[in-house]
């Protein structure tokens, strides 16, 4: 999952950058509302913290300029306190949820885990397939009940094929969703990681579609 983090207090992005990186993300950065923009148009997010009170363009002009371009990637916005008026053209512009100056880190990363599991349609934490299961909010991952240690790359790997089950997804969506726009990108390390991650989850339940990609499904029951 890839996230961009729209803040001009260096402090306070820097501090959201880590947070992310820490809970497993690929995070891009912008500092002004030009550059937010631009980014949020040309790179695939699966979610996006933006602050309001931005240099150049302000978050809700932003905001409202990517939803008048279908762009549907879910912003929590971040207002500055005692604004309600701020957070009701934040929502007005097409924001998914808020948080209000100062917060709590961990409460960031809670609502953004929730902000992508529901935008992927997972109402629950929990996400299965066949015998694979995922804990979102714990970046635990079991096997029939057994635990797998992964790593870093692999659990990020596995959580957006699991996000995206029973549908196809191609090397360059994976690349473009787990790595972060400084990354060498290099799709066919995607290809290596998969066969390490089939290896350790043991049941067949990455599937490669050829020429398209991978689709992450239950494994059928043999005959
Ligand atoms: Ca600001």
């Amino acid at each position: 999952m890839r996230i961009l983090v729209v803040e001009d207090d260096p402090n306070l992005r820097r501090q959201l950058v880590d947070a992310l990186r820490a809970d497993g993300y690929a995070v891009d950065q912008a500092a002004d509302g030009e550059e937010a923009e631009y980014l949020g148009e040309v790179e695939p997010y699966d979610a996006i913290v933006l602050d309001l009170g931005l240099p150049i363009k302000d978050g809700v002009s932003v905001l409202k300029h990517w939803r008048a371009g279908g762009l549907k990637v879910p912003v929590l916005i971040l207002t500055a306190r005692d604004q309600w008026s701020e957070k009701v053209a934040g929502f007005d512009a097409g924001a998914d949820d808020y948080l209000t100056k100062p917060f709590q880190m961990e409460e960031l990363q809670a609502r953004i885990k929730a902000l992508i599991r529901r935008a992927a349609g997972h109402a629950s934490p929990i996400i299965e397939c066949g015998a694979v299961r995922v804990d979102t909010g714990a970046a635990t991952v079991s096997v029939n009940g057994q635990p797998v240690n992964l790593t870093g790359h692999e659990y990020k790997l596995l959580s957006y094929l699991i996000h995206h089950a029973n549908t196809i997804v191609s090397r360059t969506e994976l690349t473009e969703h787990i790595y972060d726009q400084d990354f060498d990108r290099d799709s066919n390390t995607i290809e290596v990681f998969v066969g390490r991650l089939r290896k350790k989850l043991g049941v067949d339940v990455i599937k490669t579609v050829r020429g398209l990609g991978y689709r992450m499904e239950p494994e059928r029951e043999s005959a």
